[in-house]
């Protein structure tokens, strides 16, 4: 299988426009988890680039549990992602839900994320399988870490091999916090597989207070980057403001995690 370790044993290293992925560098990607508009993304794009981050996230086709919620400003916000990261220097992840959107997300984005509601939408992974841009696949929240590398197999087997896994928390009988991060993961995704892993501890756990410290033990248990949503106001937010970290709670969260690698 491509995406195991017997198939091949070094580190497989994404190169994003000269930010690389895996391979003991560490990444983070944050941003809104919705482009609300223009003004919201250039701050927090500025804000998150300045204290170290060097993707920016952002969702313009957003798969929110209920239709009557906020979708996204689809191309719009697109634009808006693509100016922002020119600005200040970023890369862009955002999510494509649908095969059909491939060819216009492929125009603004330099990496696609697959949401965890699709790890499984077979077609959309063939299809992103024919492109050759980075995908980040995140792991559905009832997937084991062999569906979500399955899940992997299908864009690799389609032609593309830049794919990134990603731990964004599963169900399970604990509602306190939205999801459970699955830390345990983080080594078994190294031991099975050369495929580098971000660990998403913003949707992991659905509150403020768990993203950092969730965040760290990531970093700490191996993983090759992070995924973080950051909002100027999120008592305000159009969608996850109570898992969005303000400006000065994300500055925090780096600096620890800046110490982490400093220590190494
Ligand atoms: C997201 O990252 O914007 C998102 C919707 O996450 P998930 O697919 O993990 O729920
Ligand atoms: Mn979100």
């Amino acid at each position: 299988k491509f995406a195991s370790r017997e198939f091949k044993q070094e580190d497989t290293i994404i190169d994003v426009n000269g930010i690389k992925i895996g391979g003991g560098n560490f990444v983070v990607m944050a941003g809104p988890c919705s482009v609300e508009n223009r003004d919201m993304l250039f701050e927090t794009a500025k804000r998150v680039k300045e204290a170290g981050a060097s993707i920016l996230r952002g969702g313009a086709f957003k798969p929110r549990t209920s239709p009557y919620d906020f979708q996204g400003l689809g191309e719009e916000g697109l634009k808006y992602l693509k100016e922002a990261a020119i600005e200040y220097n970023m890369a862009v992840i955002t999510e494509v839900m649908d095969a059909r959107d491939i060819e216009l997300i492929d125009k603004y984005a330099d990496i696609f994320q697959v949401g965890a509601r699709n790890m499984q939408n077979f077609t959309l992974l063939k299809e992103l399988g024919k492109t050759d841009k980075p995908v980040m696949l995140k792991r559905g929240m009832a997937a084991t870490v062999k569906d979500l590398l399955m899940a992997a197999e299908y864009i690799i087997a389609s032609g593309n091999k830049n794919v990134i896994l990603c731990e964004r928390g599963i169900r399970t009988f604990e509602t306190y916090t939205r999801n459970t991060v699955d830390i345990n993961i983080i080594p078994s995704v190294k031991e099975l597989s050369h495929l580098p892993i971000i660990i998403d501890s913003s949707h992991g756990t659905g509150r403020r207070s768990h993203v950092g410290p969730i965040a760290l033990a990531g970093l700490v248990a191996g993983a090759d980057g992070s995924m973080i949503e950051v909002h100027p106001s999120p008592e305000n937010a159009l969608s996850d403001g109570p898992q969005s970290l303000r400006f000065h709670e994300f500055d925090e969260l780096m600096s620890k995690m800046k110490k982490y690698l400093e220590f190494e």
